[in-house]
C-alpha cells in the first residue's frame, strides 16, 4: 500500500502541491489525470522521493519514504537508504531514460547486479525473461539507439520490473510515442495490470483508462479535486472543473 499523507510541495513563493492524500492499495491501478502544471509529475517524484516534500509525507507499506521517525518528527534517510527504498518503487518516463551505451539486456540486468539484489548470471537470466514478457525476446542484444520508441518503452517497463518492486510509476509512458507504437506500449501496461501488479499511470489516454483503472484521479491546481471509479470520474464527474478537462480531451 502506498500512502500520501497530506504532501505540499512548493519552489519559492510557486506552490505546486498543495495537501495531496492518496491511498493505493496492493493490485490497484490508479490513473492520475489533470491539466499541465497541475502536479501529477511533481506528485510522482515526490511518491518515489525524487522531490522532498516540503510537508507531509509518502509510505509505502507504513514505512516513510526518504525519511525516518525521529521522536515525533521526520528526518532525512541518507542517499544509500534512499536508493534502496526506491528499488521498491518503479519509474517509467515520457523519455524512457534507458542507457544509451549498455544493450537491451544489459539495461535491464543493471539495477539487480548493481544493488547486489542478484549475481550477473541470475540477473541476465531474469533480464531475458522480462524481455520476453514485454515482447522483446529478439532484442537482447541491440543498443537503444536501433530500437522504436515503443520498443525503448518496453525495454524501459522490462527494466523497471526488474528490482520486482512494489508498485510502478507510470509518468506520461505513451506521449512521446508515435501514435501507431501507442498500443504496444499501452499493451503491455495492461498485461501488468492484469496480472495484478500496483501501477500509478500519469496519462491522457482516457478510453486506456476507462479499461484499466481501479481508481481516476482528477487532479487541478496541485489538489485532487476528485478521485473514484472511472464510471464516476470519467463518466458522472461531479465537478464542473473535471467536466472541462475532460470535454477538451475526449
Ligand atoms: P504536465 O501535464 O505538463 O506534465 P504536470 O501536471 O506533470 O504537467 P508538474 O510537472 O508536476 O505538472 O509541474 C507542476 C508545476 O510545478 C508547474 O507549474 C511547474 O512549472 C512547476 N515546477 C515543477 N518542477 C519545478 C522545479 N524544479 N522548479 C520550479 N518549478 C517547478
Ligand atoms: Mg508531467
Amino acid at each position: 500500500t502506498v500512502e500520501v499523507h497530506d504532501v505540499h510541495k512548493w519552489y519559492g513563493a510557486h506552490r505546486v502541491l498543495n495537501g495531496v492524500d492518496l491511498t493505493v492499495r496492493p493490485g490497484e491501478v490508479t490513473v492520475i489525470l489533470g491539466p499541465s502544471g497541475s502536479g501529477k509529475s511533481t506528485l510522482l517524484r515526490v511518491i518515489n522521493h525524487l522531490e522532498k516534500p516540503e510537508i507531509g509525507h509518502v509510505s509505502l507499506n507504513g514505512e516513510p519514504i526518504g525519511v525516518r521517525r525521529h521522536g515525533t518528527r521526520l528526518k532525512e534517510l541518507g542517499e544509500r537508504a534512499i536508493l534502496a527504498q526506491r528499488g521498491r518503487i518503479g519509474f517509467v518516463f515520457q523519455n524512457f531514460n534507458l542507457f544509451p551505451h549498455l544493450t537491451v539486456l544489459d539495461n535491464v540486468a543493471a539495477a539487480p547486479v548493481a544493488t547486489r539484489r542478484l549475481a550477473k548470471p541470475a540477473a541476465l537470466e531474469l533480464a531475458r525473461d522480462l524481455l520476453a514478457r514485454v515482447g522483446l525476446a529478439d532484442k537482447a542484444g541491440a543498443y537503444p539507439r536501433q530500437l522504436s520508441g515503443g520498443q525503448q518503452q518496453r525495454v524501459a517497463i522490462a527494466r523497471a520490473l526488474a528490482l520486482r518492486p512494489g508498485v510502478i510509476l507510470f509518468d506520461e509512458p505513451t506521449s512521446a510515442l508515435d501514435p501507431e507504437l501507442v498500443g504496444e506500449v499501452l499493451a503491455v501496461i495492461k498485461d501488468l495490470a492484469t496480472s495484478g501488479t500496483t501501477l500509478v499511470i500519469v496519462t491522457h489516454e482516457i478510453g486506456f483508462a476507462r479499461e484499466i483503472a481501479d481508481r481516476v484521479v482528477f487532479m487541478d491546481g496541485g489538489r485532487i479535486v476528485e478521485q473514484g471509479p472511472p464510471s464516476e470520474v470519467l463518466d458522472a464527474p461531479r465537478h464542473e472543473r473535471t467536466r472541462d478537462f475532460l470535454s477538451k480531451v475526449l
